[in-house]
C-alpha cells in the first residue's frame, strides 16, 4: 500500500470507487499551491455516470454493512483513529499544500476532525434503543434506530479533512454507506483517508470518493438509491442543495456561510478580547465559517479596542503555510484573492475606514502567491456591502453601538446565524446574552465556540437549512431513523378481534 503522502506527488486526483483508486476520462480542474500561485496538479471533474457507479458500489455495500455489528464497526473506527494520528502530519501537509493555511493551524484541523472518529468509536452504546416490558398485558414494546442507506457528503474547500469528518465517521458508524464529494480545490487529502480506512479494515464499497463540481452534485442529488446529503459550503450552494435534495425526497442537512460577531462590553478584559479577536478573525486568513469577521465595540470601548487590534494586525507574520513561525498563509486561489480584495475596495468606496491595508501585501520570494495582509476597517455601517455579505477572508469590519440592546438587534438583524461570542466580566449580561440571543452557537469570553464532537454543530437562519446539526448526537439521529416495534407471543393474552384503537385499560 502507497504511503498516504503519495497522493501529493500524483498529476491527477481521481476518485475512490468500491476500495480502489478510480478515474475515467472526464474533464478536468486545476489545484493550485496557494504559497506560490502555480497549479500543483489536476483533479477530476467526475461525469453523472462516474458519479453513478460510485453510489453502486455504496449501494452493494450497504446490507452487508447494515448488518455487521455495531462493536465491529466501532474498531473500524478506533483503528482509523490510531491511523489519523499516526499520519496527521501528512494530512497536515497535504492541507498546508492545497488550501495554505499554516501547519500547525492545519494539525488543529485533523484534530477536531478525528475528535469526531472517537466520538463514533463510542457508536454501540450511542444506537441502544429504549425498551419498555409490558406496555399493555402480556405486551412488550421497544425502540431502535436503524441505518438508512447510502449517504452523501458535499464539502468546502476551508477544511478539507475536518468538515467530511463531521459528516463520515458518524454515518459509517451507525451502518451507512458513504460518497464523499469534496472540494474540487483541495481535493488530496479525500483519498488519503479512504486509503486510510481500508488499511483499517473498512470493507471495500463503504466509502467512496467523487471528485467533481456541479455535475456530480446533481448526479448524487437525484439518484434513487441515494438516501441522504449532508453538505457544508456557501448559504446559495446549502439553499440550492436543500431544495433539490429534498425535491427528490432525501433527507438533507445542509450548513451554509456566516457572518459572526464578537460583542466587547465595557468591563470586558480588553486584552483578552483583543487577542481572541487577532486569532479569530485572521486566523486562518479568515477562510473559517466560525471566523469573526465583526467587532461590535459598545459604549466608549472602540477607541482603545481599535487601536489595540490595529497594532497586533499590522504584526501578523503572513507567509507560506509550511514556513515556521508563519501565522497567516495565502487565500486558496488567485479568483477568491481577487474577490477578497474587491470587498476591501467595496468598503473603502461605501465610506467605512479603513485602518489597516493589506492589499499591497507582497511575501518575499512568493510573489505570485495568493497573498492579502490584514485588513481592518472602523466606522462599518450595517447598510454596507461588506457588513451584509461574507467576505471570507482576513477581513474585520468594526461596528460602534450604543448599548447591549443595540448590539443584540444589530445581530438579530443579520440574515446568518452560524456563531457569535460576547466578552464581559458581567455574569447578568452573559446569561442574557445566552439566552436570547437568536443564532446557533454562542461563546462567552470564547471567540471561536465549535462545539466538540460529542456536542453538534450548526448554526440558525441563513447558515443552516433543514432539522438537525452536525456530528454528535444530532449526526447519530440524521444518520439513521427510527423504529417502535411493539409484540405480544402467542402464549399472552387473547381477546379476539378487536376494532376500536388499542388502548391500556
Ligand atoms: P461552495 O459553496 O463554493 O462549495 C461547497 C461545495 O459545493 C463544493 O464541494 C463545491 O464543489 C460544491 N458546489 C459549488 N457550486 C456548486 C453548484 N453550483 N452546484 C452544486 N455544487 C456546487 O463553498 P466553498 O467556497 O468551498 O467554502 C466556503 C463556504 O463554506 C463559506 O461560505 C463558509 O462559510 C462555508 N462553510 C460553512 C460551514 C458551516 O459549518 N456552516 C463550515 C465550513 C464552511
Amino acid at each position: 500500500m502507497n504511503s498516504p503522502q503519495h497522493h501529493l506527488g500524483q498529476a491527477m486526483v481521481g476518485n475512490w470507487i468500491n476500495g480502489r483508486a478510480s478515474s475515467s476520462p472526464s474533464r478536468a480542474a486545476p489545484v493550485f499551491n496557494p504559497a506560490t500561485g502555480e497549479i500543483a496538479r489536476e483533479v477530476l471533474l467526475s461525469s453523472a455516470e462516474e458519479t453513478h457507479r460510485a453510489i453502486e458500489s455504496a449501494s452493494n455495500a450497504f446490507v452487508g454493512w447494515a448488518a455487521t455489528p455495531p462493536v465491529k464497526r466501532a474498531r473500524v473506527m478506533f483503528a482509523f483513529k490510531a491511523w489519523m494520528e499516526r499520519n496527521m502530519d501528512a494530512l497536515a501537509h497535504a492541507i498546508t499544500a492545497e488550501h495554505g493555511k499554516t501547519f500547525e493551524d492545519a494539525k488543529g484541523e485533523v484534530q477536531r476532525g478525528l475528535e469526531v472518529v472517537e466520538f463514533a468509536c463510542g457508536i454501540p452504546h450511542l444506537m441502544k434503543g429504549e425498551y419498555t416490558e409490558q406496555v399493555g398485558a402480556g405486551i412488550d414494546a421497544w425502540s431502535i434506530r436503524q441505518p438508512i442507506g447510502v449517504c452523501v457528503g458535499i464539502t468546502p474547500f476551508n477544511f478539507p479533512v475536518m468538515v467530511p469528518c463531521w459528516m463520515f465517521p458518524v454515518a459509517i458508524a451507525c451502518g451507512n454507506s458513504f460518497v464523499l464529494k469534496p472540494s474540487e480545490r483541495d481535493p488530496s487529502a479525500s483519498l488519503m483517508m479512504a486509503q486510510g480506512l481500508k488499511e483499517c479494515g473498512l470493507p471495500d464499497g463503504v466509502f467512496n470518493v467523487i471528485q467533481g463540481d456541479k455535475e456530480a452534485v446533481e448526479a448524487l442529488l437525484s439518484h434513487h438509491k441515494v438516501a441522504a446529503v449532508s453538505f457544508v459550503g456557501s448559504t446559495p450552494i446549502a439553499k440550492l442543495i436543500h431544495e433539490t435534495a429534498s425535491r427528490h425526497g432525501k433527507r438533507v442537512q445542509a450548513l451554509g456561510g456566516a457572518k459572526n460577531h464578537l460583542v466587547v462590553m465595557p468591563d470586558a478584559d480588553l486584552d483578552q478580547a483583543v487577542d481572541a479577536l487577532i486569532g479569530a478573525a485572521y486566523g486562518s486568513a479568515g477562510e473559517r465559517c466560525m471566523a469573526i469577521s465583526v467587532a461590535v465595540a459598545v459604549g466608549n470601548v472602540a477607541e482603545a479596542l481599535i487601536a489595540k487590534v490595529a497594532e497586533k494586525a499590522k504584526a501578523i507574520r503572513v507567509a507560506p503555510g509550511g514556513q515556521q513561525g508563519a501565522e497567516m498563509g495565502p487565500l486558496v486561489t488567485g479568483a477568491h484573492l481577487e474577490k477578497v480584495r474587491g470587498y476591501v475596495d467595496a468598503g473603502v468606496a461605501e465610506g467605512a475606514a479603513l485602518v489597516v491595508d493589506g492589499r499591497a501585501l507582497k511575501v518575499a520570494g512568493h510573489e505570485s502567491g495568493f497573498y492579502i495582509g490584514p485588513c481592518l476597517f472602523d466606522h462599518v455601517k450595517p447598510s454596507m456591502k461588506i457588513y451584509r455579505e461574507e467576505i471570507f477572508g482576513p477581513v474585520l469590519s468594526v461596528v460602534r453601538v450604543k448599548n447591549f440592546e443595540e448590539a443584540l438587534a444589530l445581530i438579530h438583524d443579520h440574515s446568518f446565524a452560524n456563531g457569535v461570542a460576547l466578552f464581559t466580566r458581567d455574569g447578568d449580561s452573559a446569561r442574557e446574552f445566552a439566552s436570547r440571543i437568536q443564532v446557533g452557537m454562542v461563546g462567552i469570553n470564547v471567540p471561536i465556540p465549535v462545539p466538540m464532537a460529542f456536542h453538534s454543530f450548526g448554526g440558525w437562519k441563513d447558515s443552516l437549512f433543514g432539522d438537525h446539526h452536525i456530528h454528535g448526537p444530532e449526526g447519530v439521529r440524521f444518520y439513521t431513523r427510527y423504529k417502535a416495534i411493539t409484540q405480544r407471543w402467542p402464549t399472552g393474552i387473547r381477546s379476539g378481534a378487536e376494532f376500536v384503537m388499542p388502548t391500556m385499560k
